[in-house]
Order: C-alpha cells, then structure tokens, then sequence
C-alpha cells in the first residue's frame, strides 16, 4: 500500500530558484528509498517537504491519506511523531544526557531544561531504554551528548526519532559526517530498522555506492526533478 504520494509538488524560492518542479513519486509501506543528486538538486527541500519543515509552493503531498499540504500548525506536531527526521549535524541538545535528548523529543522538545527526566513516566522512560537498546547504545544512556562519537550521536539521533513510534524515518544526510567505519553502522541500523520493523525510511544521499547496496528504490534527482526512479539494479546495469 502507498504510505506517501507526490503529486505535481513545486518548491519556489523568491522570485528566481525553483527548487522543485513538478515532482511525482509514490513511497510504499516499508519502503527504503534513497535520494540521491548532485549537491543544490533539491533533495533537501523535497526531504522537508514531506515534514513540512519547508511549505511546498503547490502540488499535493498526501501520506498515509492525508492532503498534509492543509494541515495547520497545530496538526503538524503530531504529523511530525509519525514522521521521524534525523539530521546530517545530529541536532541534539549536547549539554543534555542521551536518555534525556531521546525523551525530549518525544514530546515535542518542550523544554530545553536541565533535569527534564523527571517530567517523564516510567513508561516513557522504559519505551526510552528500550529503543536505546536497540541502537547499542546501552553503555550511553546517562552520558552527555558531548561525550559521544558521532556514529553514537547519529544513533540517538534515530533513537529520538523512533521512540515517538513513527511510520517513516526522514534522513537528511544521515551519514555525511562520519568516517566510513561509523557511516556503514548507520545504514546498517537503517536498513534493519526497515526490514526489521516495517518503517519506511527515505534517505537523502551523496553516496551512490551507499544508496544503491541499501535501497529497494533510487529516486534520482536534478535541477528539481525526479530524473530517475526505479531499482538500484537497474542504475548498475546502466553504468
Ligand atoms: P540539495 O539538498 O540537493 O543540495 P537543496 O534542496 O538544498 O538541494 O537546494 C535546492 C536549490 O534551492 C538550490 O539552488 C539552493 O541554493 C536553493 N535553496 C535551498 N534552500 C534555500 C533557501 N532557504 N532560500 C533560497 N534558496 C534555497
Ligand atoms: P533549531 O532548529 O534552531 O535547533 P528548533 O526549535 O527548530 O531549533 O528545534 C529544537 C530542537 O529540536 C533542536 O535540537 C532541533 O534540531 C530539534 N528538532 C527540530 N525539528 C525536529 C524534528 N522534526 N525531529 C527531531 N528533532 C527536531
């Protein structure tokens, strides 16, 4: 079944950058689809569409059946739940502890505040543990965010996103600033994450190596538009 539809999505900004033109495409459930273009392609813009971090200028973005083009700002928050996003520069709250940075997002980063464990039940907190457990991130829990590697920041930055128990995961340059080592652990977890869990993960690549050997999908991106779109297998055959 189709989690999330593009349809004739365009992206202006000001008078002379169109960043999107006309974009279609459709995401199954479970999916993993990379994203991939040269630099200036319009893979973030389209990526935050799909949040609405960034308003498309018109087109429809309809996921799980909902136009989320008329949402108000009131039903973005818990669209947002449904819609992990992890970021290239992990965007985390460093002075924070792990286990705090994963439960402050979950309701919505409401408080930059010292000492945010209290505010949380036990459930939370139990749903917290568990999903850093998942990550190999037990070790970590109460350590500050500054202390960690930057694979180990990027995992509780995917921790964060899948605490809120979301339907699809939304990266953004997952991997961008990581070594190779730290870069492969990642799309690891990704992957496993989809096949493992059944969430749609859609990536946003520079990599093509990366997106071909982790993808079931390739969307192909230039100047705004979806230039291919198909299986990894098929690029490789073309090359
Ligand atoms: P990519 O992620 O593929 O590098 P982007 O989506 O970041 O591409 O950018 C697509 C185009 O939109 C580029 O020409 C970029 O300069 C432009 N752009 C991106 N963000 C903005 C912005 N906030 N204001 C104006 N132009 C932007
Ligand atoms: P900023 O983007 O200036 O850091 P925001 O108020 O947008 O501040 O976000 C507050 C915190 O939540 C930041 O650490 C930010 O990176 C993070 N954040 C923003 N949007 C999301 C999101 N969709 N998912 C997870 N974390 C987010």
């Amino acid at each position: 079944t189709t989690l999330l539809e593009f349809k004739q999505v365009s992206k202006q900004y000001g008078a002379d950058t169109r960043a999107l033109s006309d974009v279609n495409f459709t995401v199954r459930e479970g999916e993993f689809v990379s994203i991939i273009g040269p630099s200036g392609a319009g893979k973030s813009t389209l990526l935050r569409c799909i949040n609405r971090m960034i308003d498309a200028s018109s087109g429809e973005i309809i996921f799980d059946g909902m136009n989320i083009m008329d949402f108000k700002k009131s039903e973005l928050k818990r669209l947002r739940t449904q819609m992990g996003m992890v970021f290239q520069h992990y965007n985390l709250v460093n002075r924070l502890t792990v286990i705090e940075n994963v439960l402050h997002g979950r309701l919505g980063y409401k408080s930059t505040l010292e000492g945010v464990l209290g505010l949380y039940s036990k459930e939370e907190k139990r749903q917290a543990y568990a999903v850093l457990k998942i990550l190999g991130l037990e070790e970590q829990v109460y350590k500050r965010c500054d202390q960690l590697s930057g694979g180990q920041k990027q995992r509780v930055g995917i921790a964060r996103a899948l605490v809120q128990d979301p339907k699809m995961l939304l990266c953004d340059e997952p991997i961008a600033s990581l070594d190779p080592n730290a870069s492969k652990v990642i799309m690891d977890y990704l992957r496993a994450i989809s096949t493992n869990m059944g969430i749609t993960v859609i990536v946003n690549l520079h990599q093509v190596d990366t997106a071909l050997k982790y993808s079931d999908r390739i969307l192909g991106v230039n100047k705004g538009t979806i230039v291919y779109d198909g299986p990894p297998a098929k690029i490789k055959r073309d090359q």
